[in-house]
């Protein structure tokens, strides 16, 4: 009896969060409970989620050890700010070009390569600061293996040595330490060494097993030194990768190019990128046409630790994104349009959170009304109790109190960000000189979905769309749920409807 669940409801305050989605009698309830008091329901899309497969693309499980091999390390510098750090990767990069026969054309790609003398290489990665960087960083350092913390020698432990050393901690990549600067007069090495202990970073000669290494990054003073020192780290890390299989790897930087289109530079992490291969990473796909180096070389493939630059992106990955491969073209399209329908949802349920916060302090609301109400007898309280659910949820918040006005709920679509926005201001502003009250309940881009008839049906809201479609199901829903359903291509003509049905709701002159 729905009227007892109403009343249980609300008087033991249940978190409908806290209730369990697999309950089918418990999920009928809410639903009719939802439904009837105009909050949204929260794990509706949770439980048909459960329904469908997985589209999505996955990271493989670990590998079998036996097929893996030794791959270079890639390696980030961090440190404060003009402690050296672009100097540094400049004369590592210059290092290595005086190096090669050829003299090929640095390009900056996110990420350059270092060959040792011994025939070791190391991967640098080149992008410090850099604020899409950063978020990779946030998601721990993943793309790293071996961070080189710069640190002036004349100026010493700062605040960013600092957020460094945390981050590393965080991200458990172990630290060499580059003192730089030591040309100056004024360097003092020593002191930075000492520095560094307050910090938990205890170097070599104080007993502990951080490598610091004095170099002039100016001048070039010792980065051999440095190099070895990281081809020597990397060697008791064991970086080991399995260089077959589906490509897995990392988004580092991505841009448009004017020649080449939407490009990205990818670390390869396990597999080999070979051109031809179809990638997803975020909501872009790519069928790789190309791939160059650092030198602005095409190469044919690109093994673990290697870092390329990737041709072929219909749309553009974000930096810290990361790469899968998959079979298909076909499978490319269904992955991204899996992940999209996902962002939709999960955007979904993070409004319907905040509604359900909402809908939390409606209970409230709604408690210290029946204490209010206690001498009425139990059916009187009711009555009572519901006709009070009915104008709160017909009304907004800010209204509640004072207002009886007749009420539109509605959700807006439109094709562009633009035009939603233009439309909601226009609404702001029509909206504070009427008599009906407009309520956006939800408002978003793309094509009218089901997930927005639901929406307005349970707010008894019309939905309005602007320049986009609805399909053929959805309006078949809509004409089921009794949702208006209101496509135009031209503002004004969508205004004009929109204030029809506003004075439709209005009670009638005397
Ligand atoms: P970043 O902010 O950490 O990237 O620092 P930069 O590489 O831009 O360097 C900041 C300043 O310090 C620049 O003026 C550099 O020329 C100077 N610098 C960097 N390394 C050295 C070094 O080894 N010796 C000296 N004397 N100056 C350096």
């Amino acid at each position: 009896d729905f009227d007892h669940v109403l009343e249980t409801l609300f008087n033991t305050s249940v978190d409908l969060d806290s209730l369990h989605p697999d309950s089918v009698l418990e999920e009928k309830w809410i639903k009719e409970v939802v439904t009837r008091s105009g909050m949204k329901f929260k794990w509706a899309t949770l439980s048909e989620r459960k329904e469908r497969p997985n589209r999505d693309a996955q990271r493989r499980p670990l590998a079998d050890p036996s097929v893996l091999v030794s791959r270079p390390p890639v390696v980030t510098i961090m440190g404060h700010v003009d402690h050296g750090k672009t100097t540094l990767l400049d004369s590592l990069r210059k290092s290595q070009i005086v190096s090669m026969e050829a003299g090929g054309i640095t390009q900056h790609i996110g990420a350059f390569l270092v060959q040792v003398p011994t025939g070791e290489k190391i991967t640098f990665l080149d992008t410090p600061g850099h604020s899409a960087f950063s978020s990779m960083r946030a998601r721990g350092v993943n793309a790293t293996d071996i961070i080189i913390l710069v640190v002036a020698a004349d100026d010493g432990v700062m605040n960013q040595t600092v957020e460094s050393i945390q981050h590393a901690k965080r991200a458990e990549v172990p630290i060499i330490v580059a003192v730089n600067k030591c040309d100056k007069p004024q360097a003092d090495p020593q002191r930075v060494k000492q520095e560094l202990l307050a910090h938990d970073v205890v170097c070599e000669e104080f007993g502990g097993d951080v490598q610091a290494i004095h170099i002039s990054a100016l001048k070039g003073d010792n980065l051999p030194a440095l190099t070895e020192a990281t081809v020597a780290l990397a060697e008791v890390l064991e970086l080991k990768a399995d260089p077959s299989g589906p490509v897995e790897g990392l988004v580092i930087e991505s841009r448009t190019d004017k020649g080449k289109g939407p490009v990205t530079t990818a670390i390869v992490q396990r597999g080999t990128l070979k051109r031809g291969c179809f990638l997803v990473a975020g909501r872009c796909w790519a069928k790789v046409r190309f791939l160059y180096d650092d030198n602005g070389q095409v190469v044919t493939e690109a093994g673990p630790s290697a870092a390329v630059q990737v041709v072929g992106w219909k749309e553009l990955p974000s930096a810290g994104e990361t790469i899968l491969e998959v079979e298909s073209e076909q499978r490319a399209k269904e992955v991204v349009e899996w992940r999209t329908h996902e962002e939709e949802e999960q955007k979904l349920l993070e409004d319907q959170s905040a509604i359900s916060l909402k809908h939390k302090l409606h209970l409230e609301e709604y408690q210290q009304k029946r204490a209010e109400l206690s001498h009425l007898s139990w059916r009187m309280r009711k009555a009572a109790l519901y006709q009070a659910n009915k104008t709160r949820c017909a009304t907004r918040p800010s209204e509640r109190t004072q207002s009886e006005q007749p009420n539109l709920p509605l959700i807006i679509k439109g094709d562009v960000d633009g035009s939603v926005e233009t439309l909601l201001n226009m609404l702001d502003t029509y909206d504070a000189q009427q008599q009906c009250q407009l309520e956006v309940v939800s408002f978003g881009i793309g094509d009218i979905s089901e997930k927005d008839v639901t929406m307005a049906e349970t707010f008894g809201g019309s939905i309005y769309g602007f320049n986009v479609a609805a399909a053929r199901p959805v309006q078949q829903l809509a004409a089921k749920k009794g949702v208006p359903l209101r496509l135009h291509s031209v503002i004004y003509k969508l205004l004009e409807q929109l204030k029809e049905e506003l004075s439709s709701k209005l009670p009638p002159l005397v």
